[in-house]
């Protein structure tokens, strides 16, 4: 038994009547951020010091307990506003430790996104409802909720739809690694999503590009609407939700895409992402190809079914060596074939990689030298 942190997602039934209380506590949570943000700035400027945290959520408490001005803070919960507070005092650690490059900062009321619940201010009732803030909600739910619920986060997306996120401990039972030894490679690439150590590839996501073609003409379309008109905003709503639909529709690739390799392969070898240095070399792309998305889904997946990923170090060649002889040499990015000045092979570029990485992986795997099993990210997985 090990336990796993999970987060179960579940929409909220639509209510005009009663969703507002709902975005009402929404934006009171990006106004105690912005508000502590501006005491935190102004102590700063006045003494060189940092507000504790513990000061910082007593002052609050007094501001939403004893003032008139404040009082309508009340309506977020204890609980809520303490966890806002928590997430400004991270960000300013993170900053401090150079962990992040820039301090928190001010946020727009209304694009915040959502509070967070712990134990209290809610309570899961029969059937499909929820009472939040005294208030009772129905939501859609489409499958069971499992384990010890720590938190529950109320989000808002960009079509302004609410949704309820319950992060969750649970006792898995995680298969024992299996031990036939499947072994694969696989090369992250820009025109190819995955190429394998055999040269197959394994494309992903990428029926999305005629998705990105309506964007295109949504974001043209918006752009011929007049500012500030109702027709302009209409416009925006539609490109949120377009861009909603290509990231469902990714998850969703990215999962089967996952089972499919668990099928085939016991043991998956891939580079350690350095995703600040592709981005650096390959623009903006990588993000909408969400390698470490995948990688991400593709441990959780891994794990369920007692298969291993594992990952070789950075500073492992893989596309400057030639997979048959070892030679090393330069490839430029728009090299697609590698040409070894060694023994003279001539290799897809992606295949050649994904081989490198398959012998460095299987070395690592056997040897014992890399984790074998790398947890994944279960706080970040969202199942929905
Ligand atoms: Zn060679």
């Amino acid at each position: 038994m090990m336990e796993v942190r999970r987060t179960y997602k579940y929409r909220l039934y639509r209510s005009d009547k009663r969703d507002k209380h709902l975005h009402h506590q929404i934006n009171f949570a990006g106004m105690v951020w912005n508000h502590a943000l501006k005491l935190q700035k102004h102590y700063y400027h006045l003494t060189g010091k940092y507000i504790a945290l513990g000061v910082l959520k007593a002052h609050i408490a007094k501001l939403r307990m004893k003032t008139v001005r404040f009082a309508f803070w009340q309506t977020l919960g204890a609980q809520a506003v303490q966890d806002v507070l928590e997430r400004l005092d991270t960000g300013y650690q993170r900053f401090f430790k150079h962990l992040a490059k820039r301090p928190p900062k001010y946020k727009k009321v209304r694009e915040r996104k959502s509070f967070t619940l712990k134990q209290t201010g809610w309570k899961l009732l029969d059937g499909n409802k929820i009472q939040i803030s005294g208030r009772i909600y129905k939501f859609v739910r489409h499958r069971p909720l499992q384990g010890d619920i720590k938190t529950l986060t109320i989000k808002r997306d960009a079509v302004q739809r609410l949704w309820l996120y319950f992060s969750v401990s649970e006792q898995a039972n995680l298969p024992k690694e299996t031990t036939s030894s499947q072994v694969a490679g696989f090369d992250f690439g820009l025109k190819t999503f995955l190429t394998d150590h055999t040269g197959k590839p394994h494309v992903s996501g990428l029926h999305h590009r005629h998705a990105l073609r309506r964007l295109r003409t949504l974001q043209a379309r918006k752009d011929k609407k007049p500012h500030g008109s109702n027709n302009r905003r209409k416009a925006a709503k539609l490109i949120s939700r377009a861009h909603i639909r290509i990231a469902d529709q990714r998850r969703d690739a990215h999962y089967k895409l996952a089972h499919e390799l668990c099928d085939r392969y016991d043991v998956l070898c891939f580079e350690d992402l350095n995703i600040a240095a592709m981005k650096a070399l390959w623009g903006r792309k990588v993000s909408d190809l969400a390698f470490s998305q995948f990688l991400n889904i593709l441990k959780y997946v891994a794990s369920t079914r007692g298969k291993t990923v594992v990952q070789i170090g950075r500073w492992e060649p893989t596309t400057g060596k030639c997979s048959c002889c070892g030679y090393l040499q330069k490839m430029e990015l728009r090299e697609r074939t590698f040409h070894c000045g060694g023994c003279g092979r001539v290799l897809d570029r992606d295949h050649n990689a994904a081989m490198n990485i398959y012998d460095a992986g299987a070395s690592a795997y056997t040897n014992r030298e890399v984790v074998s099993r790398v947890p994944p990210k279960t706080r970040r997985l969202v199942l929905s």
